[in-house]
């Protein structure tokens, strides 16, 4: 679901005509729908909704200040990975106790930062960094929530780069070796054991792996109260997937129910940490076409955006639906679209079949809400695009486009060289 949609051939936004904000803006930008945001959050957050929940967005999918706001406004919470998107998430009011702190690499600032702003708990993902928790909460005279990351050892069926719950991944404590770790955590006086969490992968189109999961953790949950430790959080982390191409994956509500029948009557708060769901489809990258080139193997369409702007083609070989801004009727031609930087890998669409585009056109990459903005770079030394949100038929440009300036702030030349 999103409000992407053709008046009269011309792509809209809500009620915002898509060529429009590119006059005024500029190409290349992300747009994003303001209808879409709300929409998912509701639909995600209520399918929960019989159940003790709290839920946090996934901020590393999308930290713009203007979309964490708007979750924040509807009650949600965050889950971060680092103390940049702490500071994001403070800074917009996001109520500390309902943000959680995932991540395999937790700098000392940062979890003295995160333990002066009260946070709600951090998930901790090694033997280490209970210790180092411990440490410093000692020094700073608090307690730390804790919840353990466990690595349940379940296949998420997704891309590699991207499943993060099999037993070969970085990320958390070996199930196996998770009993032996809160032991050892329960008994460190400056932690206060609250949780158990995992987070599997992303981009899931099936519920058994979650199900499976969870069947783990009950199992894990029972031997902690078996054990005198008895948890209030239990952390799904995120993972559901969305349609780029022809994925089906479950909806929210089919996630909410299969979640629900596998854990049975609880007394447990469920968290949980929705990222790619909520923003996938709720944005687009809006590029112009320079160039189109025929050689004799294939025809290019050489747009204005590049690798730097949006990397997941490049990164995984991920697939996103690339549409005319204006339909033209004009015929269909199999292309590679791709972008102005140095790299045979800066391509959006390989042998797509496609229409024919001119120079001048607009394109769309449609399912750019996550992950997109986020892992941009300069490259290349390309100033990073604007951020523009639509409601209705208003926009807003939520993040200005980088300038020349902007791309050599901080840097400087020695005295010898001067
Ligand atoms: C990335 C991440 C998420 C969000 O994953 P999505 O697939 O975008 O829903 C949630 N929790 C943790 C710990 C993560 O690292």
């Amino acid at each position: 679901m999103h409000h992407f949609h053709y008046i009269d051939n011309d792509l809209y936004c809500e009620e915002t005509s898509v060529s429009e904000i590119a006059q005024k803006v500029c190409t290349p930008f992300y747009l994003y729908s303001y209808a879409t945001l709300h929409q998912h959050f509701r639909v995600f957050d209520d399918a929960f909704g019989h159940l003790k929940h709290l839920t946090c967005f996934s901020m590393k999918s999308n930290s713009n200040l203007a979309v964490v706001r708007l979750f924040a406004l509807e009650g949600g919470g965050v889950d971060i990975v680092s103390g940049g998107e702490l500071y994001r998430a403070l800074k917009v009011g996001v109520d500390p106790k309902k943000i959680v702190y995932s991540g395999v690499g937790k700098k000392t600032e940062d979890i003295e930062y995160a333990l002066t702003s009260g946070i709600l708990m951090f998930n901790a993902e090694s033997p280490q960094e209970i210790l180092k928790l411990n440490e410093v909460a000692g020094r700073l005279g608090k307690k730390a929530n804790l919840a353990l990351r466990v690595n349940p050892d379940v296949d998420p069926i997704t891309h590699p780069y991207i499943s993060t719950g099999l037993k070969q991944n970085k990320f958390g404590i070996d199930i196996n070796e998770a009993l032996e770790q809160y032991i050892i955590a329960k008994n460190l006086k400056n932690l206060d054991v609250r949780g158990v969490a995992c987070h599997i992968g992303s981009q899931l189109t099936q519920v058994s792996p979650f199900v499976d999961t969870i069947e783990k953790l009950k199992g894990l949950i029972n031997s902690l109260e078996g054990s005198g430790i008895r948890i209030d959080y239990l952390d799904l982390g995120g993972g559901l997937g969305i349609t780029y191409d022809t994925e089906a994956p479950p909806l929210p509500r089919e996630y909410a129910a299969a979640v629900h029948d596998v854990l049975g009557a609880t007394d447990l708060t469920l968290i949980l940490e929705p990222g790619r769901v909520i923003m996938g489809n709720a944005g687009i990258l809006v590029t112009r076409v320079l160039y189109t080139k025929t050689t004799n193997d294939r025809t290019f369409f050489i747009v204005d955006a590049g690798m730097n702007d949006l990397i997941r083609p490049s990164l995984y070989n991920s697939f996103h639906a690339i549409q005319p801004v204006r339909l033209s009727g004009r015929s269909k031609v199999t292309a590679d679209i791709v972008g102005p930087i140095c790299e045979s890998g800066d391509f959006f669409a390989r042998e797509r079949e496609t229409t024919v585009f001119e120079p001048g056109e607009l394109l769309a990459v449609m399912s750019a809400g996550a992950y997109c903005y986020s892992m941009s770079s300069n490259y290349n030394s390309r100033p990073r695009a604007c951020e523009v949100m639509a409601k209705g038929n208003r926009y807003y440009v939520i993040r200005a486009r980088e300038t020349y300036e902007d791309l050599v702030r901080g840097e400087s030349i020695p005295d010898f060289m001067l």
